[in-house]
Formats: structure tokens, C-alpha cells, sequence
């Protein structure tokens, strides 16, 4: 292992852990890992600077609020808003997208109109537009891809017409790997005069994420995913689409002035932040973009995309196993998802695990793209920039002998 991988992984308490000696922790597409520098930031929170901020008029709930605030200033010049009020602080990418859904979608979509999402959607950014759907009378539309590729081929996206208001797609699949065509997305949505939502989960910890660049209207992502505390997500959107939206949750905080029968509601972002907020995370997830920032996306970018490739080809010449997606690597943004003939996903997981190989194995939140490929359960290693080459080697060592520890006899 380089020493520039090695001082990473010192970053990184828990591959010191007594408990997870010999670990090989390849589910980061589930949750990534915390460096000190995240668990430090949080815990200096709380012991130097915690009180409920945004209320108080004495000087530790001011220094609350303005690590609070710093946070979104961070947070919006790391996936380049053009101010941090376009930064709404939620729990994770499940309640920015259910946000959008009520407290947009529940507004401007009407009976006859068409919401068109892809078919390798999680289940986050699948459910809350059934609910507008149904409550609305619209009609949900499907982008399919290529069964080989997880490509979405261009007459897909003819599917938006003049009926769509709402386009919503992820950056990056948590199944495929794949990364779609966002910015064109957005030109093919905004053309037919519909909003284009992004869930960004697996693209913000993999690489630079320029929203205006993008021209995305709605961007959303979860902080567990790149280094950041649970517990703290994002929603990023145009800030004259979130002044012409109501509240989506009401109550502390996010408003200007409330009689017996009526409120006045808070400017953006605080409107969109009602209750006393998670602090603590938000200075988690600053010090996380500030560690990203530190490593560089170049580096991870790169040694990410050269495990993929020893994965993937490794993985591709032992027999009975079948890969899912693209054949070309550097387009799995550090996924690798599999079958292994007459195994079931949960055994290869489970299987795995006793040998302290962590994967995931089932739906992956993802069983309309699962029934699509007719593929109902898959195993999934996914990896992050402090993996390294001895682990992947000594998976693909140990994956290769799953079928032969579930007792198949190989001529
Ligand atoms: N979208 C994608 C693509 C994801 O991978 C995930 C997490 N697996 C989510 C949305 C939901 O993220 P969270 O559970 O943090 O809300």
C-alpha cells in the first residue's frame, strides 16, 4: 500500500478498531466511513459550542449559529450554489426528495400532467411521485435503459414532452454504477418547460458536483454518504423555485410572525427548517466537504475508478459469476454488483461476512430496476477511495470460493 493511502487510512478510526481487524469494507455505497477530522468537528461542537441555534440572543447560542451557517456556506460553494441560502439542511436524500414532492410537486403538477423518472431509481426518488401521481391524477412516466449497459438511450428521453413537470433522475445508479447525462437532462427537461430534480446520493462522494453548471433545479443528497455524520442531508435548489414554495414542514423557527389564525413564514432556507435543527451534523458535514476538498477529488476520482477495474475484470474471469451493467469499468463509479449461479445474494453476503468481507446483498431499494432486469436480488461491492488493492485482491480470492464453501462440486 502507498503511504498516501496509508496516512488515509489512519484518517479513519474504525479500520484501527480492535472490533474490525482484517475488515474489508466494500458497502460504501450504503454508508461511507467517518475520518477523525468529522468525528472531532461534532464532538468539538458539543462540547464547546452547543445551544439551540438561530434563537438565542447570548454569545454560545451566536456561536451555534454561526457554525450552523458556515456549514451551508460550505456545503453550498462544494457543489457550487450561487448563494448557501439555496442550501436547505434536511435529514438525508429520502426527506429532500419527499419535500420536493410536497411542498412542490403537490402545488404545480395537475390531473393529465406526467412525471418522468428512470427505471434505476431507489426507491426514494420512485415512492414520493407515485404519491403525487396518485393524489394528482398524473401519470408517472419511465426512462428505461439498456439491459446490458444501464445506458438510457437518447429516444428515452423523447418521453418528455410539453405534458412532463417534472423530470427526476439520479446523477449516479446505486445498482448500475452508471452516471447519467445530467446537464443534458436538464436541457431536454427545461426545453418542454419541465424542472429537472437530481438525486445526487452516489455522485457527491465520487466527484465534483457543480449544480449551475448543471443547471439543475433541485439537487439532493445525504451526508452519511461522503463522511458526514447520519442524520444530516441536503437540498439544493434555485432560490426563486423555493421562494415560490410553501413550507413543507411548520412549526419553530421558520416563521416571521404567527397571530391565532395565521403565520408568516421565515425567509429561504429557514422556512424549509422548521424545529430546532441538527447542528452538530451540519458541522460534520462541513468538515467532511473540507477533508473531500483536502484529499481531492482528482485522487479519488482516480483510485477509485482503478480498483473498479481490478474488481471488474478480476471478478469477470471467475466462472458462475455474472456481473450487472456496463462492461467498461469507468463507468461503475466504484460499484460492482453480481450473481453467483445457484447462491443466493444473501448467502454470498452472509458467506462473505465470515470471512469479514462487508457487501450487500438484496434489492438494494431498487426492485422496479430489480424486476426490469428480472433480476429480483444481487450482491453489491462498493467501494470508496481508502480501499485498497490488497483488499480487492483478497476479495476476488475469496469471492471466487463462495460456490465451492456452499458445497458445489466445479469440474
Ligand atoms: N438515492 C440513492 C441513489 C441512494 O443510493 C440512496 C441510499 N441508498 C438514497 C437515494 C437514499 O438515501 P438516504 O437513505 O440517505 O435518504
Amino acid at each position: 500500500m502507498s503511504s498516501v493511502l496509508q496516512d488515509i487510512r489512519n484518517d479513519f478510526p474504525i479500520f484501527s478498531a480492535k472490533e474490525n481487524e482484517g475488515l474489508i469494507y466494500f458497502d460504501n455505497a450504503a454508508t461511507s466511513q467517518r475520518p477523525k477530522c468529522v468525528i472531532d468537528a461534532v464532538s468539538d461542537f458539543y462540547k464547546k459550542n452547543n445551544a439551540n441555534p438561530l434563537r438565542g440572543l447570548y454569545g454560545l447560542s451566536m456561536r451555534a449559529t454561526e457554525d450552523y451557517e458556515s456549514s451551508r456556506e460550505t456545503v453550498s460553494k462544494f457543489v457550487n450554489a450561487k448563494e448557501s441560502s439555496e442550501i436547505i439542511f434536511t435529514r438525508n436524500a429520502t426527506e429532500s426528495l419527499n419535500l420536493i414532492a410536497y411542498a412542490y410537486a403537490m402545488e404545480n403538477v395537475n390531473e393529465g400532467d406526467e412525471i418522468a423518472v428512470s427505471i434505476m431509481e431507489h426507491h426514494s426518488n420512485i415512492l414520493p411521485w407515485q404519491m403525487v401521481s396518485r393524489a394528482k391524477k398524473a401519470k408517472l412516466v419511465w426512462l428505461e435503459c439498456d439491459k446490458e449497459t444501464g445506458v438510457i438511450p437518447d429516444s428515452e428521453y423523447q418521453k418528455i414532452n410539453e405534458k412532463t413537470k417534472i423530470v427526476s433522475i439520479a446523477h449516479v445508479s446505486n445498482v448500475l454504477g452508471i452516471t447519467n447525462p445530467v446537464k443534458e437532462i436538464a436541457r431536454i427537461a427545461h426545453k418542454n418547460n419541465a424542472v429537472i430534480v437530481i438525486d445526487g446520493a452516489q455522485a457527491v462522494p465520487h466527484f465534483k458536483v457543480d449544480v449551475q453548471d448543471i443547471d439543475a433545479d433541485f439537487y439532493v443528497f445525504s451526508g452519511h454518504k461522503f463522511l458526514a455524520p447520519t442524520g444530516i442531508g441536503c437540498l439544493y435548489a434555485k432560490r426563486a423555485i423555493l421562494d415560490s414554495m410553501s413550507p413543507f414542514l411548520r412549526g419553530g423557527e421558520m416563521i416571521e410572525y404567527v397571530t391565532r389564525d395565521t403565520a408568516t413564514y421565515a425567509e429561504v432556507p429557514h422556512k424549509f427548517e422548521a424545529g430546532t435543527v441538527n447542528a452538530g451534523g451540519a458541522v460534520g458535514m462541513k468538515a467532511a466537504c473540507n477533508y473531500l476538498e483536502k484529499i481531492g477529488f482528482d485522487f479519488i476520482e482516480k483510485h477509485v475508478d482503478s480498483l473498479t477495474g481490478l474488481l471488474l475484470e478480476g471478478i469477470k474471469k471467475i466462472p458462475h459469476i455474472k456481473t450487472i451493467g456496463h462492461p467498461d469499468y469507468s463507468k461503475h463509479c466504484g460499484i460492482v454488483t453480481f450473481t453467483i449461479d445457484g447462491v443466493h445474494p444473501h448467502d454470498i453476503a452472509s458467506i462473505l461476512d465470515t470471512e469479514k468481507i462487508a457487501v450487500r446483498a438484496g434489492h438494494h431499494c431498487a426492485q422496479p430496476l430489480g424486476a426490469y432486469l428480472n433480476l429480483p436480488a444481487t450482491a453489491r461491492a462498493s467501494l470508496y477511495f481508502y480501499n485498497t488493492e490488497e483488499e480487492v485482491n483478497l476479495f476476488l480470492e475469496k469471492v471466487a470460493k463462495v460456490r465451492s464453501w456452499m458445497g458445489f462440486k466445479e469440474d
